[in-house]
């Protein structure tokens, strides 16, 4: 079934909850969700959970130690005959501290909702919810299994929830991630940067600036040669940045050091590129009569590629062309858990979330009026894909 009969009655259905979705936003945004506060994020997570129980989806808590419970709802009124599964995915932690909503308080304004979380990404949960509500009142109910898969970890790196989140996605025929969009003409994001995190840590020798400048080995001079070095791995044309981003050592002004350490962000466009760059870091070799290097860490989020997308990035386009809204793709440096799902050859169309500015930023807001546009497109894929 295609045509404009199919994405209009999804719109037109969602149109006037435009206000309902930016309450239920509000309820969710005033639950604060920091990454780190398992206590926090576990209250939340019972909130999203019961969303979902009262759509009839079956829920399940996968329950963490240190972070908080991830949240799976499998949604499939009919139960699906072996047709496929698709993923989606989003986060349910923001980057905010407990305490963040008393000087950063939910608030409208000028057509749009502010505050902590709203836009990265608490209005992606809210269109999820509201496509299925859609669904059900349309009676359009996708053929394939859908799994909603809501963590707690992403923005610290989703240490406790990779590996679930590659489970469903090796299990299913695509991704779709509600992370925001890009701009505010609301593009979907059909590249992403990958991303590593290496850890340089030099080892000299420690001894009397004044008294015995000779018998020392500087181990922050190590650190500075090598941050001179791999600066220069810099390629801006070919999308690879390296950055080095936090620096320690030293515990006196007359003593000379013997530990330093960098911590450098490193992004490559190319997977073929992240993985040289990686083997140049494991390659580095001191640079100081004496000094000692040691390499750490490395690869967190391969890159996505725009060939994985492509086509579901069509799809999607013609579906927002049915409502008459443009649906642009653009490439991004920053990462997200649909890395991982298009690294393992998923095709994952991600930015499906709310249209909005200033994630991670004391005006995070999103566009109130987007938000039935984006849960009808995210219906419609859902019962086209
Ligand atoms: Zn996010």
């Amino acid at each position: 079934m295609k045509g404009a009969s199919q994405m209009l009655p999804l719109l037109e259905w969602l149109r006037p909850r435009a206000a309902a979705m930016t309450r239920l936003l509000e309820r969710f945004v005033r639950v604060e969700s920091p990454s780190i506060d398992k206590a926090a994020m576990d209250r939340f997570g019972r909130i999203v959970a019961s969303e979902w129980k009262r759509r009839g989806a079956e829920v399940t808590l996968l329950r963490q130690r240190e972070r908080g419970d991830h949240v799976r709802a499998e949604w499939n009124p009919q139960r699906n005959r072996g047709r496929g599964q698709i993923l989606v995915l989003g986060h349910m932690d923001t980057v905010y501290g407990l305490g963040t909503l008393a000087r950063m308080p939910f608030r409208l304004a000028r057509g749009r909702a502010f505050g902590p979380g709203t836009f990265d990404m608490k209005g992606g949960l809210v269109i999820a919810l509201f496509a299925v509500d859609a669904l059900t009142a349309k009676g359009r109910i996708p053929e394939k299994r859908i799994v909603f898969l809501w963590t707690s970890d992403e923005e610290i790196g989703s240490g406790t929830s990779r590996e679930t989140i590659e489970r469903e996605a090796r299990r299913s025929n695509t991704v779709l991630v509600l992370e925001p969009a890009a701009g505010l003409a609301g593009s979907v994001k059909t590249g992403r940067k990958g991303v590593a995190e290496i850890e340089i840590v030099a080892a000299g020798r420690a001894a009397h600036a004044g008294l015995n400048p000779g018998g020392g080995v500087n181990a922050i001079e190590e650190i500075a040669l090598q941050i001179a070095r791999v600066s220069r791995w810099n390629e801006s044309r070919r999308g690879i940045t390296v950055n080095a981003g936090v620096i320690e050592g030293g515990t006196r002004t007359n003593v000379i050091p013997d530990k330093a350490r960098v911590l450098v962000d490193v992004r490559a466009e190319r997977a073929g590129d992240m993985l040289a760059l990686e083997r140049k870091f494991q390659a580095l070799r001191p640079i100081l009569r004496g000094a000692k290097l040691q390499i750490r860490g490395g690869l967190n989020r391969p890159p996505m590629e725009r060939k994985n997308c492509a086509a579901l990035y069509a799809t999607a386009r013609a579906l927002a062309k049915e409502m008459g809204v443009p649906l642009g793709e653009a490439y991004v440096g920053g990462a997200s858990d649909g890395n991982f799902t298009a690294a393992l050859g998923v095709p994952t169309l991600d930015g499906l979330g709310a249209v909005g500015e200033g994630a991670h930023s004391p005006v995070e807001n999103i566009v109130m009026r987007a938000l039935p546009e984006r849960a009808a497109l995210l219906a419609g894929l859902l019962t086209t894909i």
